[in-house]
This record gives structure tokens, C-alpha cells and sequence, in this order.
């Protein structure tokens, strides 16, 4: 089998999460190669790319809460870093976000959020709905209150793909454009990857990064293999005429009978609007249906989109995780570590994943903020019998 040069470190998957590791190791002194047809793609393409801690805490995720936090509080140095290695600009963006209510479940259920937020330690302020509309004229009237988040940013998450693409080639990180077929085991320890052309790339240890087709590689054994599935969004992108500009000064979002809705405006004048959240499998279809109900809720919230210029739809998968939270470090394959399951959250979590795993790639221990999200916590099934 024709065989390439071994590395220290092969990621498979070039997602933002698959670059940020690759990166990372490289600037340790690893000998790091990664292996994507696209480097640079998947979902980034289509995220939105609000970086968002706090308006994105739900009931029953506060260890992830620890974990976004994390992340959030490094984005300011972790951007200007990236920046400075590539000379691109990001799309960084610290404008803040207002999450309002439409009506008075919404209200009700804003005002729960607001309770846990502050329980949690975090900066959130309630507003009335004048005081919402004083920040965003483009408000609906029915705007019924909301709560201000200014630590809540954004980035652009297309710019930032390209830019980790430049800094993991600048940093002398090797580009396999393929795909990996099937992970290479020996001795039960995980070896490297072959190709879908026959390669064997050969590596010290494998980071499987592939995003929603992280459990689809071949090869991996069963007790390895990541519990992670795709959850679809479809999202849309408009564009504010200069004569508008500024049409929103903040991301804004609801959730309007149940469904959440985002608008995110970038300096560039793009508007972005999501996103739908479906169970469908690896389906990235754009229907009809999706693109109603986006601008059907967004058009609640801010009657002023219609007059806007629709320029994309488009619909993504995020890797989701049984518990919604990523899956960091060694899995129970010898050899074989996993980032992957970054469901909602993976452009927030971009920052802190490429630390967790350069840390357990050049010193083999998890760091403490990364421990809950071993991979091994779905590992055994519980057991039920008793012990004779
Ligand atoms: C609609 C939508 C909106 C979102 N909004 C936000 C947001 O506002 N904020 C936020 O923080 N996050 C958001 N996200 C989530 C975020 O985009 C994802 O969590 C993140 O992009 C996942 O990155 P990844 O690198 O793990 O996976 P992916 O982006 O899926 O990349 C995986 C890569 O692995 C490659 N790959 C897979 N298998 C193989 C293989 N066998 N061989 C070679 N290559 C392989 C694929 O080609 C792909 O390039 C959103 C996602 C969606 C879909």
C-alpha cells in the first residue's frame, strides 16, 4: 500500500474545529498534517457566527456555560492573533445582543432566562419594550421587553475558516485535499488514516474532526466511535442597502411560538437570519417550508426585512452530541482522539478547542476546564445488574 510521510499528529476533518487543533499543534513543534477535500468548509459556511455565552444558555447546559465562557473570554486575543499570522480580517465584531419577547409566553419565558443568567454569574439586563426599541428602532412595536447582553459578539464564520486554512498552512501544517476511508488500527492502537485513493497516512496519533461525519469513518471500533449525529439549519442572508445602513446596530433574536430566531448584522451590510433546527439526517436541502418560517418569524420581529435584498439560502449540519456539548481528547481507542460534537456552539468553542487539544496532543492530559467533556462519559453502557 503506498504509504506518505508519518506525522506526529493527522486530523481528519478541516472544519474550523479540525484547523484550530492542527494549528494549535503545529505552533507547539508537532509535526501536524490534516486531511479534508475542502479545507475550510462544512459547517462554517453556512453558522452564523454569534458568539454567544450567555443569550445561548439553555436549562441544563450550565457545564457547558463554563466551557463558553471560557472560550468567549479568549476570542478577543485569540482573533487578534489570527489576524496578525494572516493579515485577514475576521469580521470580529463586539456590538452585544438583545433577545426580546413578542408576546407574553415569550416574556415569561425571557424573564426565566434572565433569572437563570443571573444565577449563573452573568451580565444580563432586563429592558422594557420602549427601552428595546430605543436601542433598535427597527423593533416591532409589540416588542413586550427583552434583555441586553453586550459580552455576547460575533465573527464572521466564513472568514474565519479561510484564515485558519492560511494560518495552518503558514504554520507548515500538511494539506492530504481527500478524503479518509477508513482509520488504520494495529496492536489496537489507532495508526493513521487510508485514503479514498488507497494512501496510508501514517501518524502517531489520529484527531477525528470530521464535524456531523465524525462516526461515519470507517475502521473505528465500536466502543470509539463518536455518538454524534447532524442536526440541519437552514439559514438565510440579506443585504442592507448603504441607505439603510445601520438597519440593526446589535444581533437581535426571539423565540417566536417556540422556534428561535436570530438576525445578525455584519459591518459589511450582510444580514444574516436563522436558523431552523431539524432531525432529517444528512438532508441539506433548502424547502420552502425553512425559508417561510424564518422570515415569517424574523419579519415578526423586525417588519422592515421584506424591503431587503434576499442574496442566500442556504442550509448546514451541525455535530450534534447527546448531551449538546463537545466531545474533547482521548477516546478509547489507543492512539485516537476525538474534537467533534460542537453542535450549536462551535465557533464559540473554536478558541478553547484549539488549546484543550494542543494541550492533550504535546503533554497527553486533558486540562481541567476540558475534563467534563471527555469522550469517555458516553463510553460504557450503566450498568443495571446487581453484583452477586
Ligand atoms: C445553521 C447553523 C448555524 C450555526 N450558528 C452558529 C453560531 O451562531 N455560533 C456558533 O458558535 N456556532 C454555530 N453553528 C455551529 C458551528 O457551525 C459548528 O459547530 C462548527 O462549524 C462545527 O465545526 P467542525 O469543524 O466540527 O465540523 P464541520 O464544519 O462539519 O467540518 C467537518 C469537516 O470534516 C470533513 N470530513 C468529515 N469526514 C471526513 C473524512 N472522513 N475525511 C476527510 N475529511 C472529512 C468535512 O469535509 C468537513 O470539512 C451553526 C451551525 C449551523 C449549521
Amino acid at each position: 500500500m503506498p504509504s506518505a510521510r508519518s506525522s506526529d499528529v493527522l486530523v481528519v476533518g478541516g472544519g474550523i474545529i479540525g484547523l484550530v487543533t492542527a494549528w494549535r499543534a503545529a505552533q507547539r513543534g508537532l509535526a501536524t498534517a490534516l486531511v479534508d477535500p475542502e479545507p475550510g468548509g462544512g459547517a462554517a459556511q453556512v453558522a452564523a457566527g454569534m458568539l454567544a455565552a450567555v443569550t445561548e444558555l439553555h436549562f441544563g447546559e450550565e457545564t457547558l456555560l463554563g466551557l463558553n465562557l471560557a472560550s468567549a473570554r479568549r476570542y478577543p486575543d485569540f482573533a487578534a492573533e489570527l489576524t496578525e499570522a494572516t493579515g485577514q480580517d475576521l469580521g470580529y465584531r463586539r456590538s452585544g445582543t438583545l433577545a426580546v419577547a413578542l408576546d407574553a409566553d415569550d416574556r415569561a419565558h425571557l424573564r426565566e432566562l434572565h433569572a437563570l443568567q443571573v444565577r449563573s454569574g452573568l451580565e444580563s439586563q432586563w429592558l422594557s419594550g420602549r427601552e428595546c426599541r430605543r436601542l433598535e428602532p427597527m423593533l416591532a412595536p409589540g416588542v413586550r421587553g427583552g434583555l441586553r447582553v453586550d459580552g455576547d459578539h460575533q465573527i464572521d464564520p466564513r472568514r474565519l475558516a479561510a484564515a485558519l486554512v492560511t494560518a495552518c498552512e503558514r504554520a507548515g501544517v500538511v494539506m492530504h485535499r481527500t478524503w479518509a476511508k477508513r482509520l488504520a488500527v494495529a496492536r489496537e492502537r489507532a495508526t493513521g488514516v487510508v485514503t479514498t485513493e488507497g494512501t496510508e497516512l501514517g501518524a502517531e496519533r489520529v484527531v477525528l474532526a470530521g464535524g456531523s461525519l465524525s462516526g461515519r469513518l470507517e475502521g473505528v471500533p465500536e466502543e470509539a466511535v463518536p455518538p454524534v449525529r447532524p442536526v440541519k439549519g437552514q439559514v438565510l442572508r440579506l443585504t442592507v442597502p448603504r441607505r439603510y445602513a445601520p438597519f440593526l446596530n446589535r444581533t437581535v433574536r426571539a423565540v417566536v411560538r417556540g422556534s428561535h430566531v436570530y438576525l445578525v448584522p455584519r459591518e459589511n451590510g450582510e444580514l444574516v437570519v436563522g436558523a431552523t433546527t431539524e432531525e432529517l439526517g444528512f438532508d441539506t436541502t433548502v424547502t420552502a417550508g425553512g425559508v417561510y418560517e424564518l422570515l415569517r418569524d424574523a419579519h415578526e420581529l423586525v417588519p422592515g426585512i421584506t424591503e431587503l435584498p434576499l442574496t442566500e439560502t442556504r442550509a448546514g449540519l451541525r455535530p450534534g452530541s447527546p448531551d449538546n456539548a463537545p466531545l474533547l481528547g482521548p477516546s478509547a481507542l489507543d492512539g485516537l482522539l476525538l474534537a467533534t460534537g460542537h453542535h450549536r456552539n462551535g465557533v464559540l468553542l473554536t478558541p478553547v478547542t484549539g488549546d484543550v487539544m494542543a494541550h492533550v496532543l504535546a503533554t497527553g492530559e486533558l486540562p481541567a476546564e476540558a475534563r467534563p467533556f471527555t469522550p469517555l462519559r458516553f463510553g460504557a453502557p450503566a450498568r443495571t445488574e446487581l453484583p452477586v
